[in-house]
């Protein structure tokens, strides 16, 4: 019995830790929602859950609390929220997208790109955050598989907005 043993305050604290939970998670996917509607074609891709969790690293502590984090029931939100919006799901087979160089005319991909939360293609130099070279790369990988042509990443929308929460610079896209 998972109840068991425990008191009617640490019951109510975790009705009221999960109640919080759910509504972050509604929160943030009408915001991933929100943002990607202000494409011309938007499209969301996932990658599969499994390894997303296994490529996450910020080392021991953080990992613990990040692999903790409900992914099924935010990509559930994002999903049913989405498709209010005519947005259908995609998903693809997140094979090397963590460590392929992101830039269009490089992709140049080695396991030595990465070094952490850090991209650096030894190729072209490209820096990144590697979640954002890696979450470029899927939503590439989603786009092809759609036959759909990929945006220049200049044109994306709020991209200075996404570097500042990301730590370390990033260099002007192709
Ligand atoms: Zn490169």
């Amino acid at each position: 019995m998972q109840n068991a043993g425990k008191s009617s305050f640490d019951r109510t604290f975790e009705q009221k830790e999960e109640r919080f939970v759910h509504d972050q998670l509604h929160k943030l996917s009408q915001q991933v929602v929100e943002w990607v509607s202000q494409f011309e074609k938007p499209a969301i891709v996932f990658e599969d859950l499994k390894d997303m969790r296994d490529s996450i690293d910020y080392g021991t502590r953080m990992n613990r609390r990040l692999h903790s984090l409900p992914f099924r029931k935010l990509r559930e939100f994002i999903t049913y929220k989405a498709a209010f919006q005519g947005i259908p799901p995609n998903e693809i087979n997140p094979e090397y997208t963590s460590q392929a160089c992101s830039r269009t005319a490089c992709e140049h991909t080695t396991r030595a790109n990465r070094d952490k939360k850090r991209f650096k293609c030894v190729e072209c130099g490209r820096q990144d955050h590697a979640d954002r070279n890696a979450a470029i790369n899927i939503a590439k990988k989603g786009l092809k598989k759609l036959d759909r042509n990929v945006p220049a990443l200049n044109t994306l929308p709020q991209v200075m907005k996404v570097r500042r929460q990301t730590s370390g610079p990033s260099t002007p896209q192709p």
